[in-house]
């Protein structure tokens, strides 16, 4: 199929939210009138360049952008195969590139004139990315959690607090994420003429994944250019592979979407594998055709894990930035075209990922961020001491170190 699609000319979604087959808007009629305010609100905003300024301007003068790229020298000769380059995400202000979304979309709240933003999360990331912005810009926040992610997840929970969010905790079903998504779509419906849904990934019912995709892509725009100019300790040319690790798919499609075009560059999205595919405890949508099947999970058609029945599958991860049963729509669409593909890494591949950036390279990633180092265990040799890889280090790993202690001990 992907001989009939030019990249230069490609423009998904179309006029109904649809990546092909996938994506869409699969909502209650009462979230129609606020999913298209929002889109019309978005497109404006996009053609405009008074809001783009603005949104620059807070990139460099409060995000810390354009975050650097790291030659990889060490990891690159221990690896023995490919020159490694790492776009450094995890040096973006609040640690890892869920902030670039989230200051994307207050700033569409202000410009929208409304004054309060809902968010739901798991592990407490974007919330924290979400409470952030909102202290920064002066917009009252709420972010739902599940009362055992609260649990899980306490030092996320304190941090949303300082930063002035009220934090909800939700009781009801498992008290996990898929339960605060409910709550928060549910406060939002209550009160669309005030209030902005936050959405934390390129998910969701359209215009979410397109907002998302176009927020995050000024990591790809930046590392394109800095991978072209030696000034910026690129290589002086295009990488012949670019790989990232994908949960709902925002880091990835960020990175992925400014070389589409450059259709010689190798895009390699890495999924949690989490005990194996065999094991049935992972979240590698696009690896277990038996458990992840066509389906739409928060307004939007992709892949869903999903049990005979159809009732949504429970995941694992030890990273849970990772651990969804649904996938970013494009990433399906991609896929399907040849364009992307999909591969992952086991719970003890990353960990073991996450240990060798440290000792090699002075950096502590995220365990999400992990997964797409894992990979380069195999790729680099693979593809040759002539070849470059570029791997987005989506996050600094500081808040897994609870996890890693007790997985690896602290030997
Ligand atoms: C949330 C998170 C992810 C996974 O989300 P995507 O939308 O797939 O990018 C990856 N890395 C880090 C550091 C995260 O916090």
């Amino acid at each position: 199929m992907s001989d009939s699609v030019d990249f230069l000319t490609y423009r998904y979604p179309d006029e109904n939210g649809r990546f092909g087959p996938y994506g869409g808007r699969f909502v209650p009629e009462t979230l129609m009138p606020a999913l298209e305010e929002l889109e019309q609100a978005y497109l404006q905003a996009r053609n405009d360049s008074t809001f783009q300024a603005e949104l620059q301007r807070l990139f460099l003068t409060y995000v810390g952008r354009p975050t650097p790229i790291t030659h990889a020298r060490r990891l690159s000769e221990q690896l023995g195969g490919a020159q490694i380059y790492l776009k450094r995400e995890d040096l973006a202000h609040s640690g890892a590139h869920k902030i670039n979304n989230a200051l994307g979309q207050a700033l569409l709240v202000k410009r929208m004139g409304k004054r309060r933003i809902v968010a739901e999360t798991g592990a407490g990331q974007h919330g924290v990315a979400t409470a952030t912005v909102c202290a920064l810009l002066g917009i009252e926040c709420v972010v739902y959690m599940g009362t055992v992610d609260m649990a899980r997840q306490a030092p996320n929970v304190f941090r949303m607090k300082l930063l002035g969010a009220e934090v909800r905790g939700v009781d009801s079903g498992s008290r996990t994420l898929k339960d605060a998504i409910n709550e928060a779509i549910r406060d939002w419906v209550t009160n669309v003429g005030d209030t902005h849904y936050l959405l934390g990934s390129a998910l969701g019912p359209h215009p979410y994944p397109t907002i998302v995709r176009d927020f995050q892509s000024v990591i790809g725009r930046e590392a394109r250019r800095q991978m072209l100019d030696p000034a910026a300790g690129g290589p002086g040319r295009l990488p012949d592979a670019i790989v990232a690790c994908v949960g709902g798919g925002s880091n990835a499609i960020g990175i992925f979407h400014p070389f589409l075009a450059d259709t010689q560059v190798r895009l390699i999205g890495v999924e949690a594998g989490g005990r194996g595919i065999e094991s049935g405890e992972h979240a590698a949508r696009f690896a277990d055709p038996a458990l992840a099947r066509l389906g739409v999970l928060h307004g939007t058609k992709s892949f869903v894990m999903q049990d005979a029945d159809g009732q949504i599958a429970l995941t694992h991860s030890v990273s849970a930035g990772l651990d969804y049963a649904s996938v970013g729509p494009e990433h399906a669409l991609l896929r399907d075209l040849g364009r992307s593909e999909y591969t992952y890494a086991t719970d003890d591949e990353a960990l073991a990922g996450f240990k060798l950036l440290c000792e090699t390279e002075g950096i502590i990633p995220a365990l999400e961020s992990a997964h797409a180092v894992a990979h380069l265990v195999k790729l680099a040799p693979e593809l040759g001491k002539d070849a470059i890889i570029l791997v987005n280090l989506s996050g600094r790993g500081d808040k897994d170190l609870d996890t890693v202690m007790s997985a690896i001990g602290q030997s």
